[in-house]
């Protein structure tokens, strides 16, 4: 197995030699050319349905497929040791599209256990995508659980508490409904939940994975069959990642690790340091050992 360090500089830049270049080339087409109408047709139909482009097809037009997206999505499928990976515009386009495919069979009940992100919450409770949600504590899962169910959400550690979900029990009370996580916080490099059972794995790219502050974006990692699902929704809504923000964003899984390994560094000597100050009354800090709830307390 490749240690993550040497897939974060190499994964999503596959022929880069034999095209004689170091860096990933920007491709900035909004348009690719057809061999015929006929073909056109063909390519068209096989990305609005959510496939990839075939070998030697067309690529047809942006917001179906676009080599410096795709790129960026090898990256982070690797990271995650998922099977595919899709990008959208930013982290909100992703989840939008995650609620839109798990709908799609007429199953519109969510399970979301909360904390969850301001704007995931938002969209999730506004109902504006034609959803129902029940919000729960982690340990209501199994309860809330409905024959229309199509979904279960979650975030670990959450923004911005940091509390912590067990996702082996939480996949187990899901039984068979998907799960989908939020892994922004953690990214592939503390935490993989594909190995926990999961079904997708999101990410606001926007946060880590880019780094710099620079390039919004969001991304799913997922099976074939999600993925599939996944793509066809933005083929037709048009939530995809642009081309300049998605090589940022590649750019950014390169240092990801060295980046990811000093924050905790720092914020483990910065949650410390609050700690002992007397005038600090609690630290929300998952890196203490003696973090119960995630919670812990400087007055001891
Ligand atoms: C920022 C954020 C999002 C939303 O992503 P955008 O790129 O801002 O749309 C979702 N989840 C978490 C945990 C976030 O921090």
């Amino acid at each position: 197995m490749t240690a993550i360090d040497t897939l974060a500089v190499h994964a999503g830049r596959t022929g880069l030699t034999e095209q004689g270049v170091h860096a990933v080339p920007i491709d900035l087409s909004t348009t690719a050319p057809l061999p015929s109408v006929h073909d056109g047709g063909l390519a068209y139909e096989q990305m609005a349905t959510g496939g990839v482009p075939l070998d030697g097809q067309s690529t047809v037009y942006q917001r179906l497929w676009n080599p410096t997206v795709a790129r960026f999505e090898d990256g982070v499928a690797a990271l995650e040791g998922a099977a595919q990976a899709v990008g959208f515009a930013s982290g909100m386009a992703a989840f939008s599209a995650v609620l839109l495919a798990a709908q799609s069979e007429g199953k519109t009940h969510v399970v979301a256990v909360r904390p969850l992100y301001g704007g995931t919450d938002h969209v999730l409770a506004s109902g504006l995508l034609g959803n129902q949600v029940t919000f729960v504590k982690a340990d209501g899962v199994r309860d809330a659980l409905r024959p229309d169910t199509g979904l279960v959400v979650v975030e670990t550690p959450a923004n911005p508490s940091l509390d912590l979900v067990d996702l082996n029990r939480l996949v187990a009370d899901a039984a068979d409904v998907p799960v989908l996580v939020d892994n922004t916080f953690a990214t592939p490099i503390l935490q993989q939940p594909l190995k926990h059972g999961v079904a997708m794995v999101l990410h606001s790219a926007t946060k880590f994975l880019g780094g710099h502050g620079d390039a919004m974006g969001g991304v799913v990692a997922t099976s074939a069959e999600w993925a599939t699902r996944l793509r066809r929704v933005r083929a037709v809504t048009g939530g995809i990642l642009t081309p300049w923000p998605a090589y940022l964003l590649h750019r950014g899984l390169a240092t990801l690790p060295i980046r990811v390994r000093a924050q905790q560094d720092h914020a483990h000597k910065i949650a410390a340091a609050l700690a002992s100050h007397e005038l600090v009354a609690k630290v929300y800090y998952p890196g203490f050992p003696s973090a119960i709830h995630c919670t812990w307390s400087a007055r001891r």
